[in-house]
Order: C-alpha cells, then sequence, then structure tokens
C-alpha cells in the first residue's frame, strides 16, 4: 500500500484551485495578506506565499513586488530586502513547524525547473530529521497533511506581526 492522500493535489487535479489570470506573484488589490491566494504578506517590496503544491509542508515562496525574471535585475533595496524576508521566514517557521532545517534556493529560468520563470521567486522549504528517506522506508504508511488553507490560517498570524 503506497496510498498518498493529499488533498490539494485533488483541488489540482480537478482544477478547483483558485486561479487568475495575473501572475502568481501579483495577486490583485494591495492587501497585506489574502487568503484566496495563499498570500501570507506583502509590503512595498515583497510578496510572501504559501505554496499550493507544495515538497513539504510549509513551503514558502518569496518574491519582489516588481516583475523582474533575474537576480541581476534587483536593486540594493529589493535584495535586502528580500534576504531580510527569508531570514524572518526560517524564524518563523522554525517556531510554527520545530523544524531541524531548510532548503532555500532559486529556480532561475526554465531550464533550472523555474515553474514561473519570468518573476524571480525564492524557495523556502522547512526539512525535519529523517524526512527524506520516510516515505520510501515507512511504504505502510498514509501520509494526511493538512489541508493548505488551514496551514495558511495557522501561518498568517505570525507574518501579522512583522
Ligand atoms: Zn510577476
Amino acid at each position: 500500500m503506497k496510498t498518498l492522500w493529499t488533498p490539494w493535489r485533488m483541488e489540482y487535479v480537478k482544477g478547483e484551485a483558485p486561479s487568475f489570470s495575473g501572475c502568481l506573484f501579483e495577486p490583485p488589490g494591495n492587501s497585506r495578506r489574502d487568503r484566496e491566494h495563499l498570500m501570507l504578506y506583502r509590503n512595498e517590496t515583497v510578496v510572501v506565499l504559501l505554496n499550493r503544491f507544495p515538497y513539504a509542508h510549509g513551503h514558502l515562496l518569496i518574491a519582489p513586488r516588481r516583475h523582474i525574471a533575474t537576480l541581476t535585475e534587483l536593486d540594493a533595496n529589493e535584495a535586502h530586502a528580500l534576504m531580510d524576508m527569508v531570514q524572518k521566514c526560517t524564524h518563523i517557521l522554525g517556531q510554527l513547524l520545530n523544524c531541524d532545517g531548510f532548503n532555500i534556493g532559486c529556480n532561475i529560468g526554465e531550464i533550472a525547473g523555474a515553474g514561473v520563470a519570468d518573476h524571480l521567486h525564492f524557495h523556502v522549504v522547512p526539512r525535519w530529521q529523517g524526512d527524506h528517506n520516510y516515505m520510501a522506508v515507512v511504504a505502510e504508511i498514509r501520509t494526511i497533511p493538512e489541508h493548505i488553507e488551514n496551514t495558511y490560517d495557522a501561518f498568517v498570524a505570525k507574518f501579522d506581526r512583522l
């Protein structure tokens, strides 16, 4: 038995995930947060989204507000604001999820695997001791992750304090 029940994947398969015509990292309006788009935080420079299709529980996406594709297009203020937000996100995830480490990275260009190649973004993925081989070893286990909206509700209060 290798059953995985991942409710957001079902929405994905059934095409029910909310969508809008614009860029993923530019939800409409100017609100500081937006549950429909899983936007945890936005200020004048950066935006933080919960990844709807996470590699792991708590997978965050951090992007500049400006629609630019590469690191070299960042100005000094944006570069600082992005790294500052990456730092804050690791702090918040550590508090919320008690994780043991993080993968932090950036896929620049489609060839590098970027899902949204025209808007630069960082991935912050929490890691736990032993999580890498967990599924391979414990083949009899069913994984029933928390629904992504529940994760959003649990996370957003921490971002409100930024
Ligand atoms: Zn964009």
